[in-house]
């Protein structure tokens, strides 16, 4: 699959359920309104599809959501798409999770291929992690990051910067993360979505604004390192971790972008930052036969957009994308 400025594109996320078990203050309302049942895929639909974009050229695949571990089930799509990493024809099979029922799964993941994961954590106070994700609780993410450790499974931390509100941990993040063994990765909090109360802007720091403030403290090196995601890295002189930073705002990185993604009721968003999308349901459901699928396919990468266009500034306090991230999955 190759899109008109010939990005070739290999990594696909796939939101397997919009619903969670925490509500993070800049994800989601309190009272988010979740897709109707009827709408979502079957996990044995979402294999399918999945399958499509590796028989495609898919190399990477992460499940996301929503909370991808709280899907009923879960494990049984994670199992079977296992077997792309045994054929040899996927690299890496992943997912982001808030870590909320990672003591209940890290075994049965690495067990089913999965060798890195990414989890969420954007505060080490438990009063904070309970402010900010609303329903959740620091102690069962820290228990759930131990099984993950015990498993073998390589952890990288997502903390979404929060002005005002977890800007004097950073540190003590960086710290921890180099004790534990973790990689890290900051990222700027992005325009999507009505989340109800506080506005974006006050939430809003630029990383690079951390990254000057982390430089007082820490040995900071530029590093070529990349995963094919949007974040430039450096490594921690200190503890040899790396740290990443995702500038979705500050920073153009759609040039390299080659990944697109996938919704639970089967709609392809090709750019996280525009609206355009394609329904993937109607001809997956229309025929056994894998044929509208794949023209379909060819369809939407057909008209991949160069890039995003998010803006947060005064003029623009209205979300620039109307969608929640749990609906696309960050
Ligand atoms: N529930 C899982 C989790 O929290 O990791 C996976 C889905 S969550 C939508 C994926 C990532 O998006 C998380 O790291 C979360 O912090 C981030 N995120 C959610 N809303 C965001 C926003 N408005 N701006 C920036 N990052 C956001
Ligand atoms: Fe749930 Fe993840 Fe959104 Fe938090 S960021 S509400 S854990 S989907």
């Amino acid at each position: 699959m190759i899109d008109p400025f010939g990005r070739h594109i290999s990594y696909l996320r796939v939101s397997v359920t919009d619903r969670c078990d925490f509500r993070c203050v800049y994800c989601m309302a309190e009272d988010m309104n979740f897709l109707p049942k009827a709408e979502i895929l079957s996990l044995e639909e979402l294999d399918r599809l999945c399958s499509v974009f590796v028989r495609r050229g898919v190399r990477k695949l992460r499940l996301t959501g929503g909370e991808p571990l709280v899907r009923r089930n879960v494990m049984t799509l994670v199992r079977s798409l296992g077997r792309h990493l045994q054929s040899g024809d996927l690299d890496e099979l992943t997912l982001t999770t808030n870590g909320s029922q990672l003591a209940r799964f890290a075994d049965e993941l690495r067990d089913c291929g999965v060798r890195r994961i990414n989890v969420s954590v954007d505060t080490l106070d438990a009063d904070k992690f309970a402010a900010i994700t609303r329903w959740g609780k620091l102690e069962t993410v820290l228990q759930g990051l131990a099984a993950a450790k015990r498993a073998g499974i390589a952890v990288k931390i997502n903390t979404v910067a929060l002005k005002g509100v977890n800007d004097d941990e950073f540190d003590r993040l960086v710290g921890w993360a180099g004790d534990e063994g973790f990689d890290l990765t900051f990222i700027e909090v992005m325009p999507m979505g009505d989340i109800g109360g506080p506005a974006r802007l006050d939430q809003y720091l630029p990383v690079s604004l951390l990254r000057a403030r982390l430089e007082k403290g820490w040995t900071l090196a530029d590093s070529d390192y990349q995963t094919g995601g949007p974040a430039r890295y450096v490594t921690v002189g200190e503890t040899g971790r790396r740290i990443g930073f995702i500038t979705p705002l500050t920073h153009n990185f759609c040039e390299s972008c080659n990944r697109v993604r996938l919704t639970c009721t089967g709609t392809l968003y090709m750019c996280l930052g525009q609206e355009d999308a394609a329904d993937l349901r109607a001809p997956l459901r229309q025929s056994e036969s894998d044929a509208p699928l794949d023209a379909a396919i060819d369809e939407a990468i057909g008209r991949k957009p160069k890039g995003h266009d998010f803006i947060i500034d005064r003029r623009h306090q209205q979300p620039a994308v109307s969608r929640h991230m749990s609906v696309t999955g960050g």
